[in-house]
């Protein structure tokens, strides 16, 4: 099997071309038909000598993965399947493209299914097919037919983004590098459910933005939907959170799904203004899309609202998510790919 270019930094692709007997600069350029010229193959890269060329063909393949699958929503959002292969197991994974005025923002997947298991997400029923490598995620924003518009994506697609870190932050220095796609982080946000020692890491190594799955500002009610509370409560997520700085470019911000009677109470809201209490962020609430077997139901609008206003009128800013690509299963927590669509069936 030939080794993928993309997914590699610059000094990987330096270390590559050195180790081939090339010179040092053929990375520099191979980084910019790769990330700005965004080509296909490596014969399309027509300042590097032929010899060069045909060096890095015989070892290795520029690596984008087209889709299986694109689903066009009445709305404009776009899902994207694309097929996975870690030399032991085949999957497939999901990215969704939402335009909104002239914002296009990809929805990438790190993990092919996720072991946090949350009894509310598609994804996490299906259980773990493995980690994406960094050509596998860096393969999604290169593939989607939106490449050369996109201004902005979020990690929160398929898989828990800090549980495979390594290959996610190195994604991220592509997405914000000279070399790569010179994206500012403020263009980034990457969604954690609070896996709290790279949690860690990630405040003190990245400048994107960061956004946490709470659902649920009471530990044992939380531990009941969301397994990874019991590692990880989320006192401590958000009292390490505490520790940094978000009054400037960074913006930290906490996901609510929002389900009638679980969590959508006055009491909840109370307790969750008492959590976040003098913390700059904002609160994202977010309408469940049920799903089988799964106990409670989306709050009525009436009670979102309410709620929203009793965070409001605490001093929380708070939103209700425009929720997209309903139609084509593309919404927060629907995302499953083809593999649990057919083990389902
Ligand atoms: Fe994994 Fe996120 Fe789904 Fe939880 S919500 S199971 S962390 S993909």
């Amino acid at each position: 099997m030939k080794e993928r270019l993309i997914g590699k930094n610059l000094k990987e692709l330096q270390a590559l071309v050195l180790s081939l007997g090339l010179p040092k600069f053929a990375g520099a350029q191979m980084a910019r038909w790769l990330y700005v010229k965004k080509v296909r193959s490596i014969s399309e890269m027509t300042d590097l000598s032929k010899v060069a060329r045909a060096k890095l063909e015989e070892c290795c393949e520029v690596g984008v993965t087209e889709p299986i699958s694109v689903l066009t929503s009445a709305d404009g959002t776009r899902k994207y399947l694309f097929p996975v292969d870690n030399g032991k197991e085949k999957s497939a994974i999901e990215a969704v493209m939402i335009p909104d005025g002239d914002r296009a923002t990809l929805c990438v997947s790190s993990q092919s299914g996720c072991r946090m298991g949350c009894h509310f997400c598609m994804t996490g029923r299906q259980g773990f097919h493995g980690h994406l490598s960094a050509a596998d995620i860096m393969s999604q924003f290169l593939a989607v037919e939106e490449s050369d518009r996109l201004t902005n994506t979020v990690f929160m697609g398929m898989g828990e983004p800090l549980d495979n870190y390594d290959n996610v932050m190195r994604v991220i220095e592509i997405l914000t590098s000279d070399w790569g796609f010179a994206w500012s982080p403020k263009r980034i946000t990457v969604s954690t459910i609070g896996v709290l020692p790279n949690l860690k890491r990630y405040l003190e190594e990245c400048r994107c933005h960061l956004a946490v799955s709470l659902h649920n500002p009471f530990p044992e009610e939380r531990l009941s939907i969301m397994p990874v509370q019991k590692a990880w409560s989320v006192t401590e997520v958000v009292r390490l959170i505490r520790q940094y700085d978000f009054s400037g470019q960074r913006r930290v911000s906490f996901e609510y799904t929002m389900f009638e009677g679980f969590n959508d109470t006055p009491k909840h809201a109370d307790a969750l203004v008492h959590l976040l209490r003098h913390l700059e962020c904002r609160v994202n609430l977010i309408r469940f899309h049920q799903i089988p077997d799964f106990p409670y139901k989306t709050s009525s609008p009436a009670r979102i609202e309410a709620f929203r206003k009793r965070l409001s009128d605490a001093g929380i800013t708070a939103t209700l998510r425009a929720s997209r690509g309903e139609d084509i299963l593309a919404a927060c927590g629907l995302l499953a790919g083809e593999h649990a669509s057919k083990t389902e069936q």
